[in-house]
């Protein structure tokens, strides 16, 4: 299945559709501007900002991916696009380990996805 597709599925499956759709939380009303980040309070607190922006975020994907020796892979301060740093990683590592990262980035996501309700 395209991951794009994954991505879509767990999200709906977990209520996170609003987020992707508005770039905030269900809980704050459609009317209510993107608020500030709660971890860092440096930017708006959107799906992007929430998954590779924040350096909380960034710090969560290297402690994970340095553990099974993709450090290399984890996001950038440049990486601003989920998509797009899920792209870069995927291309950096052999074809063998590709299932074994995706299913980290999509299993890592939603950890900290919840962790962020
Ligand atoms: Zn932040």
């Amino acid at each position: 299945m395209h991951r794009k597709l994954r991505l879509v599925g767990w999200t709906t499956h977990r209520g996170m559709a609003h987020v992707l759709r508005c770039g905030y939380p269900r809980s704050v009303p459609h009317t209510t501007p993107p608020r500030q980040c709660l971890m860092c309070d440096q930017d708006d607190e959107n799906i992007q900002h929430l998954l590779v922006g924040c350096v909380f975020a960034r710090q969560f994907w290297f402690c994970i991916l340095s553990s099974v020796g993709l450090t290399l892979t984890a996001p950038k301060t440049t990486d601003l696009s989920f998509e797009a740093w899920w792209d870069r990683a995927e291309s950096a590592v052999s074809v063998e380990a590709r299932k074994g990262l995706n299913s980290l980035i999509t299993l890592g996501a939603w950890i900290y996805l919840e962790a962020q309700e």
